[in-house]
């Protein structure tokens, strides 16, 4: 005898035929039988809970178990679940069965309905539906591992900012968009002020607290709009988009520079000073650097300026 936990409901309207079934399938083993008698009811019980296999009569008042089938897909689809269908057809459906199967029914039974064929045929029907749950099951920790790993390939673990890769990325984006609709993209290059000091006099774990900190605070002190990301070491970038490149002016990182430096940040050591210097690139969609790799190289050149003229200080 099958002993089996397999939930299955039944949808005929013909209650006497619901109980013929549900005795066969449990003088076989199987316990966890609901019954429906029409499509709307076991569409309404499987809603609350779904099953593995449904045995429902083809031909009923109201829906039929075709209609109900496609229901069952659907709501399979919304639930990432599977279903194994059985259909009961009288033998003159089954020249009909074409269309049953192309409508997604697994299996049919002809009636009147024989004992061990039922057992039989719901037993496959309870494999194929676990079978297929458990590949629905792979697919979706597959594309969770997926979104987790393009979460690590675009993001710096010390910082949890954005890192250098995903700048790439957003830049073509921003670029193309600026050129399509105009607007300007201004790109900042950040780099803390004698960071090697830091960790000279205090050690690497303590500059690790400085960057964190300090990526922490320059992405505050940016709208929610802009992206900040670690370039690498205690350089950072400012990615910043504006519809309208009028409203651009250096007084916006000279209030960010200001904010930078404006108080120490607190270490496991006591409270460290930082700095910062700027290099700033605006690009309207007019001018020739029209490349990531361009509009970097450009705000780079001014972070070496401003390093030059004595540092803490912005050249836009
Ligand atoms: P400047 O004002 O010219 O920028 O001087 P600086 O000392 O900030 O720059 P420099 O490039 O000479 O030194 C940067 C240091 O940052 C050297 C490197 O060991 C350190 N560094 C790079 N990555 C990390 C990191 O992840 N953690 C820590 N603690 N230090 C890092
Ligand atoms: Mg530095
Ligand atoms: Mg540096």
């Amino acid at each position: 005898m099958i002993r089996n936990n397999l939930s299955i409901l039944v949808a005929d309207d013909m209650p006497l035929s619901c109980e013929t079934i549900r005795g066969a399938l449990t003088k076989n083993g199987y316990h966890n039988i609901r019954i429906a008698n029409t499509a709307n009811e076991a569409l309404a019980l499987l809603a609350t809970h779904p099953a593995d296999v449904v045995l429902a009569d083809w031909i009923m008042p109201g829906m039929d178990g075709l209609e109900l089938t496609d229901r069952i897909r659907q709501q399979d689809e919304e639930n990432n679940h599977y279903t194994s269908v059985i259909l009961f057809t009288a033998k003159e459906g089954i020249e009909n069965l074409e269309i049953a199967f192309e409508r997604g029914v697994d299996d049919y039974l002809t009636k009147p309905v024989n004992e061990r064929e039922l057992t039989a045929r719901v037993h496959a029907a309870g494999r194929i539906a676990a079978l297929q749950n458990s590949l629905l099951d792979m697919t979706q920790d597959l594309a969770a591992s997926n979104q987790q790993l393009q979460e690590m390939a675009t993001t710096d673990p010390l910082t949890g900012l954005s890192n250098r890769r995903y700048m790439q990325s957003h830049l073509q984006a921003l670029l193309a968009e600026t050129l399509a609709r105009g607007g300007a993209i201004c790109v900042s290059i950040v780099d803390i002020d004698h960071f090697k000091n830091i960790n000279d006099t205090h050690g690497h774990t303590v500059g690790d607290e400085v960057l964190v900190a300090f990526a922490k605070r320059l992405n505050r002190a940016v709208r929610p709009t802009d992206t900040v990301v670690r370039m690498g070491g205690e350089e950072f970038a400012i990615i910043m988009y504006y519809a309208d490149a009028a409203r651009i002016n250096p007084d916006i990182f000279e209030r960010i520079r200001r904010t930078m430096s404006q108080r120490p940040i607190k270490t496991s050591v006591g409270d460290l000073a930082v700095a910062a210097s700027f290099g700033v690139c605006v690009y309207t969609g007019t001018d020739t650097a029209q490349s990531p790799e361009n509009l970097i190289e450009c705000a780079d050149q001014k972070l070496y300026q401003a390093k030059a003229e004595g540092r803490n200080r912005i050249v836009y």
